[in-house]
This record gives structure tokens, sequence and C-alpha cells, in this order.
């Protein structure tokens, strides 16, 4: 298992490696989040082994029972919550992740504003855009972006690190991850959150700070 996960990291490394420098970037401006969610747990320890140290996780429950046990053997771990977040588990989001990927709305602003207060603590912030306008999706829809950013640092004071997107299933994404970025560089965002197992060298194409990688790194999930 170990040998397997060693490589399959290495394989992905060197892929974002490759996209980054065929864009004329720095391969190290590239984070690779591994996208840990529903994965068996010899996976993780062999991802933990490999020297992995940002995960990406969907749910909040999900990963307080995975990680919370992890910190103190791990101190340089690095959580990103890259799921929709309810604004009644903005506590408990704010207590464990170091990086929030999903704020999309004034109401979840200001929970996450009151438990940052309370926990003394403020969470890394994007924003995520629902580029395709999808109505299952969540996300700030692209013609809200603007104005959602300027609420976001102006009225919750949060510094907004990136933007996140989730492009459609069935359309390119290189479209979608260039959408994502223009609506970051007219904000002064610095930070793009884009790309998955399947186009993630394309997202690095278009500029990704990070890419969430789960199935290409760990095998399928059950
Ligand atoms: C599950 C998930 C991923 C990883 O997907 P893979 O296709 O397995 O790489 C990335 N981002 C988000 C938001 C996800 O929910």
């Amino acid at each position: 298992m170990f040998q397997e996960i060693q490589a399959a990291r290495a394989d992905v490394l060197a892929r974002i490696a490759a996209a980054a420098k065929g864009a004329g970037r720095d391969p190290a401006s590239v984070e690779l989040v591994a996208v840990s969610k529903v994965q068996p747990e010899e996976r993780i320890e062999a991802m933990l082994a490999a020297g992995q140290r940002v995960y990406g996780e969907n749910r909040v429950q999900e990963a307080e029972a995975r990680w919370a046990g992890r910190r103190a053997a791990y101190p340089d771990l690095e959580l990103r919550l890259i799921g929709p977040l309810q604004s009644n588990k903005a506590k408990e989001a704010v207590e464990l992740f170091d990086v929030i990927e999903t704020l999309d709305r004034e109401k979840l602003a200001g929970a996450l504003a009151d438990a940052c207060a309370k926990a003394g603590r403020v969470p890394r912030l994007y924003v995520q855009v629902n580029t395709g306008e999808e109505e299952q999706k969540a996300g700030v829809a692209p013609l809200d972006a603007d104005a959602f950013i300027a609420k976001v640092r102006g009225e919750f004071r949060f510094v907004v690190e990136g933007l996140m997107c989730i492009p459609p299933a069935d359309e390119p994404a290189g479209p979608h991850f260039a959408l994502l970025a223009k609506i970051a560089k007219r904000n002064g965002v610095a930070m793009l959150s884009m790309g998955m197992s399947a186009d993630y060298e394309t997202a690095v194409m278009f500029g990704a700070t990070s890419v969430r990688v789960g199935s290409a790194l760990f095998g399928a999930r059950g």
C-alpha cells in the first residue's frame, strides 16, 4: 500500500511540476491538496508516511473524526474544508480547519465571523464561485462575486486569500478556470483553488495555486 500511494503522489507532483514549467511558473507555487474524504485509514496512513501534509475534506464531522486526533503527531498538518458548510457548523469548522474554501453567502460569513471571535482563531478563507451557474452547486454566481468579495472584506473584515471553483462535470474545465482567474485578478485576490484528478494539469496552466486531488492519489473512493 505504501509504495502504491508514494508512487501515485510522486506522479501527481511530477505532473504538476511539468504543467507549471510549461506555463512558465515555479512548480513550488502550486500546492497539492490531497482530498482524503471517504478514504480508508490505511491509505491515509500511507499518504502521511509519504510526506503529504495538506488534506482536503468535504464534511466537518468526518474530518473531525479522521484528523483531530492526528494533530499532535503531525504539527505541520494543514486541513482544508472544500465541501459546503452549513452556518450551524461554523464553530466546529473554525476550530478544526486551517483553510475554509467554501465561503459563498452572507449568512455564512456572519456565522464564521462570530465563530472566529469566540474561538480567537481565523482560518484562511476562500470564496467559492459557481462558475457554471449550476443550480445544485454551491458558490456565489460569477456576476455577484465582486460585490460578495467586497462585502466579506468590508463588512466582515476578512482577508479573502483565494477563490475556489468546481466546474460542471460535463464541460471543458479550461474556460471555468479562466473565468475564476479573471474574477480573482480584478478583485486583487492572489490564490486560486481549482483542478481535481481529471483536470489539475489544465488548472495549473490557468494559474491554480492549489489543486484538490483525490482519486488520482488515493485510488477510487469506495
Ligand atoms: C471530491 C472532491 C475533489 C477530489 O476529486 P477527485 O476527482 O477524486 O480528484 C476535489 N474537490 C472537491 C470540492 C471535491 O468534493
